[in-house]
This record gives C-alpha cells, structure tokens and sequence, in this order.
C-alpha cells in the first residue's frame, strides 16, 4: 500500500523498491543487491497479515548497519517464529484504521519499540516535539489519537483474539476448499496468519473476479498498482520487480472477516467452484 512510501519520501528521504518473494513480502535477496552507502534503513510491510522472512531480512540488515522499521499495519497479532510483527525490528509501525484487523474507530495507528532512546524521541514527535507540552526537543505536528478512542480500544482489544480465531476458521476453510483451484495463501508451522486479507493468486484473476461480482461477492485487489509504479515513484531506484509485476496481476482477495456466516463462506466456495467447473471459465 502506497502509505510505505509516502511515509519514506515525506521525511525526506528516498524510497527504494526491492523485489518481492512468492508471499508477497519483500525478498531479501533483492534488498541486499540494492544496500548503497547511502541506504538507511529496511522497511518490510508483512502483506495480508503473513510476515516477512525476518530472519534473512535481520542478517541483511546486521551485515550492512542498517535500521529495520517494520510496518505492521496488517499484522496486529501475526507472528513469525514465535515473535510478534512489530518485535523484530528497531521499530514496529501499525495502522490502526477502521479496516484493520484492530482497527480503531476512525484514524490511529501506533509505534513500538524496545530502545528507551527512541521510545523518549517518539514520545516527544508524537504531539509538536513537547514532551512536556513547554519545550520544543524537535520540529513534529500533533500526532496524538485522541482519549476517547484509547478508550474505545482498551475494551475493543478484550475481543481481538476472538476475531482473530474466527478469521483463521475461515481461512482453513478456503485453503481446504480452494487448493487446487487457485493458489492459496501459504502459511508454514512458524508462522501465525491473521489474515488482514485472504489473498488467492490465478491467472484467471479478472474473469473470476467479474464472475464474483456478479453472483454478488465483493473481492479486491490488493494493493495494485504497485508502489513503484505509481507517479511519484515512476523514477525511483529499482530492482527488477519480475515477481512483484507478476503477482500484481495475479492476487484476488476473497470475502474474510469475523462477521461472515458460515452460509456466507459457503457461498463464496461454492462461487469459486463454478467458475473453475462450470461455464465461467
Ligand atoms: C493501512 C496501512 C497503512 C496506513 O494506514 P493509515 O490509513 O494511514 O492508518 C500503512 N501501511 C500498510 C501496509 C497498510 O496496510
């Protein structure tokens, strides 16, 4: 999703764009190809909730003293070898919008990390670089989600573990329905996949997406364009994005949240059938 870059363009630095791997996330082959003297930092995003291979990323980052800034915004809860999205890096940055798995109720987001330097420096951005509200340590806006929806949250995060069983109950549902048909998200012993977005990959995307629409069932696609291919990133630096282009075309999210029925999920399996054995394809 674009907001990785623009968060990285509007600090006044410059966006490079890696390669993807078969998930989605980014290939750390790819990033250590691009590292310069000029590379600051690596900015994984863990796409639909399944996480990066942090490990790799890490050594990467390790060999060439770069910073690791996580964007989590669709991995609230994931985890990768028994550590949490967010707990990888120097920094673990989160959405918390309305469509995200814990998702506020409007705008907000969150900021983690184990450095008590950064936690002082992020406690000071967060409203106008005034820790105290007197003095000024460093030039921010007002970043602050207001009290009422930290209100709303603390109650709201009581029922987070239950939407997320429900979500993961879908999904091994999908993946036991669908596997043959489509590619279906893979989600190896290590991981945990909160499924922010079940993502399917065919080549018969946009066939099956307008047969889906028309029996009702609402898909995405997301995120295209890519990044890099949008218009302020037309001429950034790049590797070859040969697996990104082509995932691209090939991703499809079906219907996946905690207030779908179970007639509901069949319908959609039912759906996908017909296009793959029937007259949609
Ligand atoms: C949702 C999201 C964001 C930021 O979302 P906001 O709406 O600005 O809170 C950033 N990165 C990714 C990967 C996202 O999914």
């Amino acid at each position: 999703w674009i907001a990785t870059a623009n968060a990285v363009a509007v600090a006044g630095a410059e966006p490079i764009f890696a390669d993807l791997d078969e998930d989605g996330n980014l290939d750390a082959e790819s990033v250590a190809a691009l590292v310069s003297s000029r590379t600051k930092a690596i900015i994984p995003v863990h796409l639909y909730g399944k996480m990066c291979r942090m490990n790799r990323l890490l050594e990467v980052a390790a060999g060439h003293g770069l910073k690791v800034i996580e964007d989590a915004s669709q991995a609230f809860g994931s985890s990768y070898k028994g550590v949490k999205a967010g707990g990888w890096g120097d920094l673990g940055c989160f959405s918390l919008n309305a469509m995200k798995n814990f998702g506020a109720f409007g705008d907000s987001g969150l900021v983690v990390t184990r450095d008590a330097e950064w936690h002082a420096t992020l406690e000071a951005l967060r409203y106008n670089g005034a820790l105290d509200k007197v003095n000024c340590t460093a030039p921010s806006l007002n970043f602050k989600p207001d009290t009422l929806q930290a209100a709303l949250m603390l109650i709201k995060f009581r029922f987070f573990e239950e939407t997320i069983k429900r979500k993961r109950m879908i999904a091994a549902r999908y993946d036991a329905a669908l596997e043959g048909l489509v590619e279906t998200p893979r989600a190896d012993a290590d991981d945990f996949h909160t499924y922010y977005a079940y993502t399917i990959r065919t080549t018969e995307r946009d066939r099956l997406r307008a047969f889906l629409d028309g029996k009702r069932i609402e898909t995405r696609i997301q995120h295209a364009p890519l990044m890099a291919m949008q218009p302020p990133y037309r001429s950034a630096r790049r590797d070859r994005l040969t697996r990104a282009e082509k995932i691209v075309g090939e991703i499809l999210s079906l219907p996946c949240h905690d207030k779908l029925t179970e007639v509901e999920v069949e319908r959609v399996i039912e759906a996908v059938h017909a296009f793959f054995t029937g007259g949609g394809c």
